[in-house]
């Protein structure tokens, strides 16, 4: 059985990891996609697809997980189409798994076996939370795999966020 799980992980974090170990658990092979793929650079998404590409590869491998697959994935801004846009990036597969009820209601309506994973301490595995965090200097290596912890120190993804959130005025 071949899975898909889609995220924009910003940052990947220990949400994400715990539910890609259980898809691990059932699926031969785990297509990852990074949504809003060109999207970086701004408080609600600081990390380019590169980035995040090396954060979840790093923390699977970091925990053994070898057969997954990462596609980016550009936003089209049409929900209608938006399914076909993956299915032309991606190699077919069986099950899509997502908490996000419009990815659910778009797969679904393709004609997909939808699954929704457990959530796992939403309040605080949490990309929103993780990013209030950093820009108010809380801790929040805690939430996220140690890999990512390290991706977002060799970025200067700290001082990233900072500068971002500066105005001209
Ligand atoms: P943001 O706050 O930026 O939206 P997020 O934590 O929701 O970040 P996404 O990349 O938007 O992360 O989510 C990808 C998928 O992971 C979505 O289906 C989302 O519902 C799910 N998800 C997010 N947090 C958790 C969690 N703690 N446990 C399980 N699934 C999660
Ligand atoms: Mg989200």
């Amino acid at each position: 059985m071949r899975a898909l799980y889609i995220g924009r992980f910003q940052p990947y974090h220990l949400g994400h990891h715990s539910v890609i170990e259980e898809i691990a658990l059932e699926a031969d092979e785990i297509i990852i996609c990074i949504g809003s793929a060109q999207r970086s650079h701004e408080l609600e998404n600081p990390f380019t697809a590169g980035e995040r590409y090396l954060m979840i590869s790093k923390s699977l491998r970091d925990k053994g997980i070898a057969n997954f697959y990462i596609v980016p994935i550009l936003d089209v801004n049409w929900n209608a189409v938006w399914v076909s846009h993956v299915e032309s990036l991606i190699p077919p597969v069986d099950v899509a798994y997502t908490n996000n009820p419009l990815i659910e209601r778009l797969f679904e309506e393709r004609g997909y076996d939808v699954r929704v994973p457990l959530m796992f301490n939403r309040k605080e595995y949490s990309g929103s939370e993780i990013r209030r965090r950093m820009l108010n200097g809380e801790s929040w290596e805690g939430l996220v795999p140690k890999a990512v912890a390290e991706v977002i120190n060799e970025i200067a993804g700290l001082r990233r966020m900072k500068a971002l959130s500066m105005s001209d005025l």
